[in-house]
């Protein structure tokens, strides 16, 4: 058997299991009870928001209009970087909130 040949047996197991581990992580969400999470007030539905807590909290705000989600529109979820290699509800909302121009 060639060195090359070798060398790409070896690999491709290594990059199917990588390939699997990033398709979990990008379906990780974000816990509400994760200590940054809970530190942010990030709600995975923001009509659940303490609003007394949070009274910044505006009705219709949502990670859906917030700048900081990285999810194409109408996505049900997508990242956030306060929340690394996690993703947020775009039903949710955080402390952090910050309308989309
Ligand atoms: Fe949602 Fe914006 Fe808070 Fe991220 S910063 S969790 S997108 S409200």
């Amino acid at each position: 058997m060639s060195t090359r040949r070798r060398l790409f047996i070896q690999l491709v197991p290594v990059a199917g299991s990588g390939l699997l581990a990033g398709r979990a992580w990008a379906q990780a969400m974000v816990d509400e009870k994760d200590p940054q999470a809970a530190a942010l007030g990030n709600a995975a539905d923001a009509a659940k928001v303490d609003k007394a807590k949070y009274p910044k909290f505006a009705a219709g705000q949502a990670c859906s209009s917030c700048a900081l989600l990285q999810a194409k529109a109408g996505a049900a979820a997508g990242p956030c970087p306060l929340f690394p290699g996690k993703q947020v509800s775009a039903k949710g909302w955080c402390s952090a909130y910050a309308k989309k121009s």
